[in-house]
């Protein structure tokens, strides 16, 4: 066993702390304010190679391994979580599966400008009636002489306004329900139509949107096999999980962070507030339970590069780090009392947007069923689920 990081992922992790500090943290409360989508940002983070952490460097990535990836969504949410997610939905959900799906021609003509940051990925499975239950979904792509017509509508689509490259399910075979009808396709932005956008509780630094497809596209725009689109997208949400795990992470230590400042500045009864045993409780289980996410989440990370199986140990990394994320979140505004309620403090923010990280790539329902079918050997259809 070694806990230590490695210089490399140390030299990331700092990286993307900077970088969060300098251009991300200063703004964030102003985009959450007034929902603003920070479209210049992105182009920096290309420049430090954070659009493609963990893409070879062959591929125009920064070819560090999927635990520096973690760091940096970590990092990253620390100071906004709508950053954060779109980074994690552009990484794990659209460049990874492409790179590890794709044939040479698709990965040598879609990933690099991906990884580079020229586009930004979206990654479209829920429909307006298939969510947890993904399986269900109803987009057709119908083989025409020389291509597909695809045809659908998808909901809650992270990013899509501003993506340029999509990956998205659609159903190949309509005489067969379920997962095996289902295939994935490499989608342009001129392919989609965006047709909404979603008002939320938190996360107002991201985009979700509704879209539409109607669209005719080369025979080659299929990602992997016909039919096994769905064994794609719950290979991706396996990966993906672990980067919303560190979205909760990173969340829940920015809160832990304003709560402990505060708790040894805040005086009442002519004593600082931490001094208070109600209060170091509160502060001792937060520290605690991050710990604990955190080594959870590593693990995940970990037995992921190493091509060990991850579902399992992804899913307890969310379901744990995403439910600590929204109790300490709250735990937080209770220790700075009203002015944890007030946008005077970030904490407010932290709890709306630690909300989500329960919902998104698979609720924590979906994930306990996830973990229970595993350490029960049940089978397959290993869960016709979760976006
Ligand atoms: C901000 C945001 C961004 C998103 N980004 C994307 C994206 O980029 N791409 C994308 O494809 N999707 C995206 N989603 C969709 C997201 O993944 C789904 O919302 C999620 O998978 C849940 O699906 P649903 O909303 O249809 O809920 P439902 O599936 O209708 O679930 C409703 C409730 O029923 C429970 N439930 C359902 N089935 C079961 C079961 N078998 N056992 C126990 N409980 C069950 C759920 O846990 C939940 O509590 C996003 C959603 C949000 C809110």
């Amino acid at each position: 066993m070694d806990f230590q990081l490695t210089p490399d992922q140390r030299e990331i992790q700092a990286l993307a702390r900077d970088i969060a500090k300098a251009e991300i943290e200063p703004h964030a409360a102003q985009w959450d304010r007034e929902h603003t989508f920070p479209r210049d940002l992105y182009p920096k983070l290309a420049e430090l190679g954070l659009m493609g952490v963990c893409i070879p460097e062959e591929y125009g990535g920064a070819g560090a391994d999927f635990l520096s990836y973690i760091l940096v969504l970590e990092e990253i949410s620390r100071a906004d979580a709508g950053v954060g997610v779109t980074v994690a939905v552009h990484t794990s959900a659209v460049t990874l599966p492409i790179l590890t799906f794709g044939s040479d021609e698709q990965r040598a003509r879609f990933v690099p400008p991906l990884a580079r940051g020229d586009a930004i990925g979206a990654f479209a499975l829920t429909e307006p009636e298939s969510g947890s239950d993904a399986a269900s979904l109803r987009t057709r792509a119908d083989a025409t002489g020389d291509g597909w017509q695809i045809s659908g509508t998808k909901q809650f689509i992270s990013t899509a306004e501003h993506a340029g490259t999509f990956l998205l399910f659609a159903r190949t075979d309509q005489d067969t329900p379920g997962a095996r009808g289902v295939s994935a396709f490499i989608l342009d932005a001129e392919h989609i139509r965006v047709t909404g956008r979603e008002e939320k509780l938190g996360l107002n630094s991201s985009v979700t949107n509704s879209i539409a497809v109607d669209a005719a596209v080369e025979r080659d725009r299929l990602l992997h096999e016909e039919g096994r689109g769905f064994h794609v997208a719950m290979a991706t949400l396996d990966g993906g999980r672990i980067g919303i795990a560190a979205q909760a992470l990173g969340i829940a230590q920015a809160a832990y962070d304003v709560a402990r400042a505060y708790a040894l500045e805040r005086r009442q009864f002519g004593k600082r507030i931490g001094e208070f045993e109600a209060v170091q409780w509160k502060l001792a289980d937060m520290s605690t339970e991050l710990d604990a996410a955190r080594l959870l989440v590593y693990r995940a990370a970990w037995l992921k590069q190493q091509g060990e199986p991850h579902t399992e140990a992804g899913a307890k990394a969310k379901v744990f780090a995403s439910e600590m994320a929204r109790r300490h979140s709250g735990e937080a505004i209770q220790i700075l009392g009203g002015y944890g309620y007030t946008t005077e403090f970030p904490v407010e923010r932290y709890y709306r947007d630690a909300r989500v990280t329960e919902i998104y790539e698979g609720t924590s329902e979906i994930q306990r069923l996830v973990i229970a079918r595993t350490i029960l050997g049940l089978s397959e259809r290993s869960l016709a689920s979760a976006s």
